[in-house]
């Protein structure tokens, strides 16, 4: 089972030393030694060996010489299957060859001349096969980077000149520019022979005015043209028979094997990498991902050193790159913003999916958060895509894919922003911004520059599709898929480019925005310290270790707000409340809550009137609280209708979702008074539920087992829903386990945040009698159980 000696018995199991992992137990080893991280790890360690084994160091070159030059040379000892070269200065190379008896003969050579230079070979060096984690190099580069970076940043004089400096370190130096540009026309030039009249177009950040030293290469293969080649040429061929198009073009080409109007994006792929394969010169590294939301095919330039990605039918983001660089020269502001919250977001883990997928934003999300912070500041710094729209004219508009597209192609159309912030104010701006933001009963729209109450996405109804076709003309559009972040495209208005984010990255977004916040309004954000210590930026890029819990939250139980996993019939009872939403959910929350409380966990619950808010809540805590959706007297244990909840909400007079909240100027986090928090109604006996608990079994210890066994024994799996499973484990452990000697009393109530904040209920709990000590048990239990609960008892909710 360990031919490789790779596992260690230690007093915690064992150890698998090759992929760094404890494994408990002998199934769990197995399991472990079959999955595919070590069979993956293992292939790749024979396959260096076997490298290792069949190749020779070379030093001694010159920068000058190329791959072939030392290939030739050594063919004379055997056959070379491969010759690497170190990037950076060409000094050294790998020399591979197919057998082990051509490095004997090349180590035999007592001296190697080669082009007028002295070489000198070695044989390889056995280096013991180690994994680095992945982010744990990332990290460790990130933070070696950080550290060059910060003696130049702290030694200027202003935030402002820090966010500038940022932009002349990491932007495309012109020669890059130059050479991506002439990679761009070598790319055409090779193509246009294989595919007659198409057409390359680099996009993203190349070419949008935010690119840095090693960003990919984005290009848009057009085969517009190329379609309209072949199918003439196909009706002049069955005319005339074989032969040449009239244009000249040979038809013997890659063409004759697909058809351009019929054949899927990933077989033209398939030819695409066979070009850039056999064709184009330094390019290596040729991989088609048809699983990508648009297939693609990535390369790699070895010269250049650079990723590039070949993309088919992918005019919006050309066209969205446009929007980019038009922004960029309506705003010189914007830049320099850009560049400082893509490295933070990179220094905090939140921004940059190495692979291309994952669930973290990538940096056009992030720069989209970052216009809509600027659209949304007052004055405003930019304006909105429709306002931008209207400014275009006839000839500018531009419709893709049935998206309007339209705005003005140079920045000289736009007046200039009446906003005079400077740059830090800018920056702390966009963390309060975010910090406060409810992405939970948002989405973002930087077409209207405002936030979009998530009611509206909820259904689709005749109206909406209506609104919708003012939009998009001809093609009818679905709705964006929801989630934690909702951060609609400028264009493709269905399209939410935030879609990939999970709840962890982005509670992670809001939780930094909050952190950072917090720094920008201490002194040392924007003074420069006269004994030589970190201030602005560079604290702003320094990790910090975990942000402490304070004791409220200890005992605080949050349940958030997900649109996305909500069932049809509930997403329209929310759509029909309009504003009243929130607390029409929050009552389904409360009747589930009580439900698992009660029916699951059987718990005894008496209604209470002692809130556990109460004039002891801490201030943070209490300026979290939305009393404008309070007064839940309704009996719990019954769902209110949407028309009832609706009324109650408009009477109460809800916090209205999107409307357009004018920024504080600024370090100050102050709101307008538009934005203002309310404060929880002091005593607030009737703003939310509370309840006396009585538990008296410990149902909390030994559920999995208890599950894992009644799964087992019922000679059915056990039909419906969780609920019942979980409460049929509850009642075998009553059964079974006895009594607590004292019962376990505690107070429980429920909350709602949201609006000025991300929209979640928030359920407190504090033991009132707890003599046998197993209060924390419980909550912790519950911390975990209660909001998994009352997801699914409101999947099952059918209005
Ligand atoms: P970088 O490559 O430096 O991370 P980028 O802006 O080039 O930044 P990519 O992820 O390479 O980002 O994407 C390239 C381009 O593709 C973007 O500039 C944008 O035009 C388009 N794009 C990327 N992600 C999305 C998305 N989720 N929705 C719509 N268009 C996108
Ligand atoms: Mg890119």
């Amino acid at each position: 089972m360990d031919p490789d000696g790779d596992i260690k018995t230690t007093h915690r199991g064992f150890q698998c030393t090759l992929c760094n992992v404890i494994l408990p137990n002998k199934p769990s080893l197995e399991q472990h030694v079959k999955g595919r991280k070590h069979r993956t790890l293992s292939t790749v360690r024979a396959t260096r060996k076997a490298q290792e084994q069949h190749s020779v160091f070379v030093s001694g070159i010159k920068p000058e010489i190329c791959q072939t030059d030392i290939a030739e040379y050594f063919q004379q000892f055997g056959l070379v299957s491969d010759v690497i070269m170190d990037k950076d200065k060409g000094v050294y190379a790998i020399v591979q060859f197919s057998d082990t008896e051509s490095i004997q003969a090349a180590l035999a050579c007592v001296e190697h001349q080669m082009m007028g230079l002295k070489l000198r070979v070695k044989p390889r060096e056995k280096k013991e096969f180690k994994l680095i984690p992945k982010n744990k190099s990332d990290s460790r580069n990130l933070q070696k980077f950080l550290d060059r970076l910060k003696p130049d940043l702290c030694q200027l004089v202003s935030v402002d000149a820090q966010m500038q400096h940022l932009v002349e370190r990491f932007q495309l130096g012109e020669n890059e520019k130059k050479a991506r540009g002439l990679l761009v026309q070598l790319l055409q030039e090779v193509f246009i022979e294989f595919f007659p009249d198409c057409q390359i177009l680099p996009f993203g950040s190349s070419v949008n005015t935010f690119g840095i030293h090693s960003c990919d290469l984005d290009l848009y293969l057009d085969l517009e043209n190329t379609k309209v080649f072949q199918a003439r040429t196909k009706s002049n061929t069955e005319q005339a028979g074989e032969g040449m198009s009239d244009d000249g073009h040979s038809e013997d080409s890659i063409l004759s094997d697909i058809d351009l109007s019929t054949a899927s994006p990933a077989e033209v792929l398939d030819l695409v990498a066979a070009v850039l394969k056999r064709c184009v010169p330094s390019v290596h590294k040729v991989q088609v991902v048809s699983s990508a939301r648009l297939p693609v095919v990535k390369f790699q330039h070895r010269e250049l050193n650079l990723q590039g990605d070949i993309t088919l039918n992918n005019r919006l983001a050309v066209r969205n790159t446009r929007f980019l660089q038009l922004c960029s020269g309506m705003e010189d502001r914007l830049r320099p913003l850009v560049f400082t919250i893509r490295y933070w977001a990179k220094q905090k883990q939140l921004a940059g999916n190495p692979s291309g997928a994952g669930p973290l934003l990538n940096n056009y999300a992030l720069t989209l958060l970052v216009i809509f912070f600027l659209q949304n500041c007052e004055p405003p710094v930019l304006l909105t895509v429709d306002q931008l729209k209207d400014l275009a004219c006839e000839e500018e508009e531009c419709v893709i894919e049935g998206w309007d597209c339209t705005f003005p192609s140079q920045p000289i159309a736009v007046p200039p922003s009446k906003n005079t912030q400077a740059l830090c104010i800018l920056l702390s701006g966009f963390f309060s911004f975010y910090a406060k933001f409810d992405f939970a009963s948002s989405v973002i729209s930087v077409r209207e520059g405002r936030a979009l109450p998530i009611t509206d996405f909820l259904s689709q109804n005749k109206e909406e599709e209506a609104m919708q076709e003012q939009h998009a003309s001809k093609t009818p559009h679905h709705n964006p898929k929801l989630g934690p972040l909702n951060l609609l495209d400028p264009f493709e208005l269905s399209h939410n480019v935030a879609g990939n984010l999970n709840e962890r990255s982005q509670r992670c977004f809001q939780r930094e925005c909050q952190e950072a916040e917090k720094y920008c309004r201490s002194l040392q954000y924007q003074r420069k310290s006269t004994k030589g210590k970190s201030w602005g930026l560079v604290r702003l890029f320094t990790p910090h270790g975990d942000i402490p819990q304070t004791k409220t939250e200890q005992l605080t139980i949050s349940i958030p707000f997900k649109s996305a996993s909500l069932p049809e019939g509930l997403r329209n009872q929310l759509h029909m409340a309009g504003d009243g939403f929130r607390l029409l959910w929050f009552q389904k929350v409360c009747t589930a809550v009580e439900g698992v409380l009660r029916r699951v966990l059987r718990c005894h619950l008496t209604p209470s009137t002692d809130a556990v808010f109460g004039e002891d809540l801490d201030a943070h805590t209490a300026e979290e609280m939305d009393t404008s959706s309070a007064s839940l007297n309704t009996s719990l244990n019954d769902s209110c209708d949407s028309v009832e909840s609706q009324n109650e909400a408009s009477s109460l007079g809800t916090a209205v979702v999107g409307a357009k909240r004018p920024l504080s100027s600024g370090s100050d986090a102050s709101v307008s008074p538009q934005g203002k928090k309310p404060r929880l109604a002091r005593g607030g006996k009737s703003d939310s539920p509370h309840w006396v608990c009585v538990q008296k079994h410990i149902v909390w210890a030994g559920r999995r087992k208890v599950r894992r066994e009644l799964i087992k024994d019922t000679d059915a799996r056990p039909e419906g829903s969780c609920m019942e499973m979980e409460s049929r484990v509850t009642a075998h452990i009553i059964e079974k386990e006895p009594e607590l000697k004292e019962p376990l009393e505690f107070k429980a109530q429920a909350q709602m945040v949201g609006r000025t904040e991300s929209t979640k209920a928030v359920l407190k709990l504090e033991p009132t009698n707890d003599k046998t000590g197993v209060f924390h048990d419980f909550f912790h239990f519950l911390e975990a159980f209660l909001p998994k609960m009352v997801e699914t008892l409101l999947e099952k909710e059918t209005g």
